[in-house]
């Protein structure tokens, strides 16, 4: 499987500067130059300031699932365009399909079973490369259907969010998920499921708004930006500036909307934990 490291040097959130041939990384928080292969033995976390770079959901699946273990689940479901939408370059229809081959994945997230430390878990992880991770009618569609996956077969559930909000390409369509999505996790609830929601820089918009949120327990990567409106429109909205750190895990987690912010090195561990307290495996 090959890694995925994003390349977001135009957010603020984190940047990959890959100089030199690729064998250098320089960090964007204290930029640190690092030898690429230190910076993947550590996760995609700066060696020097910890600062957890985004990283797409190839490369997480690989850090939280078993070897071997991924069993990819609704793969083959596609965006349509039904809005046949044009941004006054191209067709969405025509910006999926060559974004599908780009980034070869189908879709803004990817969904499947897998095991964690043995524990089988449904899983969805959302990868902020494939249209800023946003919402269209497919990943509300891949994220229900594993939810019921999970409701069927009494799995835990854990998933990853990296979301820059709905898919606008899709107008109301893609607003319609957040509804969708909350059902299906409302009844996997009532069925006695448990949901773990892991936080990733960025988690906003429509996402947070929706199945995000409604993490029985709710973890985040440290310092992700989680909100749901940007804070410049904030501001301007209420006129009034903002606390430092704002929409930063740390500050969300002290305001109650977050349980923990864990680091990405102990994440599989405190899943496997979680889940063993939960189903009663330890
Ligand atoms: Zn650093």
């Amino acid at each position: 499987m090959k890694l995925i490291f994003f390349d977001n040097s135009q957010d603020a959130g984190g940047d990959m500067v890959d100089n030199d041939k690729n064998l250098w990384v320089k960090c964007p928080n204290c930029d640190y130059m690092m030898y690429k292969s230190d910076f993947e033995e550590n996760l995609g976390v700066c060696i020097n300031c910890d600062h957890h770079f985004r990283i797409g959901a190839l490369k997480r699946l690989e850090l939280i699932a078993d070897k071997g273990s991924f069993k990819e689940q609704f793969g083959n479901i596609v965006s349509s365009d039904p809005l046949e939408f044009f941004d006054g370059k191209e067709y969405y229809r025509d910006k999926i399909k060559k974004t599908m081959e780009e980034k070869k994945l189908n879709e803004a997230v990817v969904t499947g079973r897998c095991e964690i430390y043995g524990i089988p878990v449904e899983i969805a992880i959302m990868d902020f490369e494939f249209f800023g991770g946003s919402m269209g009618s497919v990943v509300g569609e891949k994220v229900t259907r594993a939810v019921e996956y999970a409701t069927k077969h009494k799995l835990p559930l854990v998933i990853f969010s990296a979301s820059g909000g709905a898919r606008m390409h899709e107008g109301i369509l893609s607003l319609m998920q957040m509804a969708k999505t909350s059902a299906a996790i409302r009844e996997y609830k009532e069925s006695g499921g448990f949901y773990i929601s892991v936080l990733t820089d960025p988690t906003t918009g429509g996402v947070t708004a929706s199945f995000a949120m409604l993490g029985d327990v709710i973890i985040s990567e440290p310092k992700a930006l989680i909100g749901f409106a940007g804070p410049r429109v904030i501001e301007q909205t209420i006129r009034e500036k903002l606390p430092q750190g704002f929409q930063r895990a740390e500050f969300v987690r002290d305001h109650g909307f977050v349980d923990i912010v864990v680091h990405r090195r102990d994440l599989k561990n405190i899943l496997y934990k979680l889940i063993s307290i939960i189903y009663n495996k330890v």
